[in-house]
């Protein structure tokens, strides 16, 4: 049995083990892809500290990672249309194909998602094992640092291109660096005026080193001043809610115009309470956003293409024998996109 590197929940509790596991083998309609570079999502931040989430989800031992870029190292038995050696990452919903959202093109709302990194064996690994139709062919004029979180980047752009955006005033709630890639989108899509918010000054920074035309501290700047400076009448025209926090979620209706409309990506660890008359009375539209579409894929690549410069988010670079200081530097609040590099040293 062939041996590799992999980063573990080993067992119940907190941290994360560098450990030798076997390489997996790919059954009929499955790739083998051979990873170059990870990045650590905050998906694996919740695993590494075993929080609730993670408590009820994971099942140790496992090996954990969702975000990569890297090329394939063998095809499974009927495998047809790819082949070895090409570079590819892949969409970490593996979906049923026989609901009736599978059969309608609509993945993101599969009910019988498992998730790579989370319900099976994941990419923080020498080698990670998908079935075919997961597997997204990526070209090679990408950055593969960039490519490294596509996955996050596809949440960012199924949020954001929701909507319309083409001379639109934008607000998006939470820096983080989903928030952050959104940013850049909506400048790039044709946003008017782009403003995002949050607690955190470190990411605020991150934030207008993407373009946004203001970021702000809610903790202690006043929205409706930002809003008067930046020339806004009647209120924000698209709400992106990417913090999962309550009182940004409010403070979001409170400020959208009359027939906005608001996608939700954030999750958080309890309900949340809104104003309905806010909601009601203004002909908001509200959009909850799973996952990604397949066709955001697609999209993501050919923004790149287009000139859209996702490098500002990324904060460190680690090789994968320094996974805790990556760890560390996500759990810090002072980070954007950690990449880790699998090549050997
Ligand atoms: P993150 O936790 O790094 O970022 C959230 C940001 O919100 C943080 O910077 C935090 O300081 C900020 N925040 C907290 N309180 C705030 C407030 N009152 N006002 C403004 N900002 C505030 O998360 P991320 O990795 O960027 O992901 C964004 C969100 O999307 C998270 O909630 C995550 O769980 C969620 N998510 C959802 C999906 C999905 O499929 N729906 C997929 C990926 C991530
Ligand atoms: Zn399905």
């Amino acid at each position: 049995m062939q041996m590799m590197d992999a980063i573990v929940k080993p067992a119940p509790g907190p941290g994360l083990e560098l450990r030798q596991v076997p390489v997996p083998v790919p059954g009929p309609g499955e790739v083998l892809i051979k990873v170059h570079k990870t990045a650590i999502c905050g998906t694996d931040v919740h695993i590494y500290n075993w929080d609730p989430w993670a408590r009820l989800h994971i099942k140790a031992p496992m090996t954990i990672g969702h975000e990569y870029v890297g090329e394939i190292a063998q095809l499974g038995a009927g495998v047809t249309g790819l082949h070895v050696g090409q570079r590819v990452s892949g969409e970490g919903h593996i979906t049923c194909g026989h609901c009736r959202n599978c059969h309608t093109g609509n993945i993101q709302w599969c009910k019988n998602t498992s998730s790579v990194g989370v319900d099976r064996d994941g990419a923080f690994a020498e080698y990670v094992c998908i079935p075919a139709s997961n597997v997204i062919i990526i070209d090679e004029s990408l950055p593969e640092d960039v490519v490294a979180f596509f996955d996050a980047f596809g949440n960012a752009t199924h949020t954001a291109l929701m909507w319309d955006l083409v001379g639109e005033d934008v607000l998006i709630t939470g820096a983080g660096p989903i928030g952050i890639i959104a940013a850049g989108i909506c400048k790039y899509a044709g946003a008017r005026r782009v403003i995002i918010t949050d607690i955190n000054d470190y990411r605020l920074d991150l934030a207008r080193k993407m373009g946004v035309d203001a970021a702000v501290n809610t903790a202690r700047e006043d929205l409706l001043e930002v809003m008067r400076q930046q020339k806004l009448v009647e209120g924000f025209d698209i709400g992106l809610e990417m913090s999962g926090n309550g009182a940004a979620f409010r403070q979001m209706c409170s400020v959208m115009r009359n027939g906005g409309k608001i996608s939700l990506l954030g999750l958080g660890n309890k309900p949340i309470e809104v104003d309905m008359n806010d909601v009601i009375c203004k002909g908001l539209t509200l959009q909850g956003i799973y996952g990604r579409k397949m066709d955001n894929w697609h999209q993501m690549s050919y923004m790149v293409q287009g000139g859209l410069d996702l490098t500002p988010v990324i904060t460190h670079r680690f090789h994968y024998t320094e996974f805790e200081q990556g760890f560390a530097a996500m759990n810090s609040g002072k980070s954007g996109k950690v990449v880790l590099d699998w090549t050997k040293k």
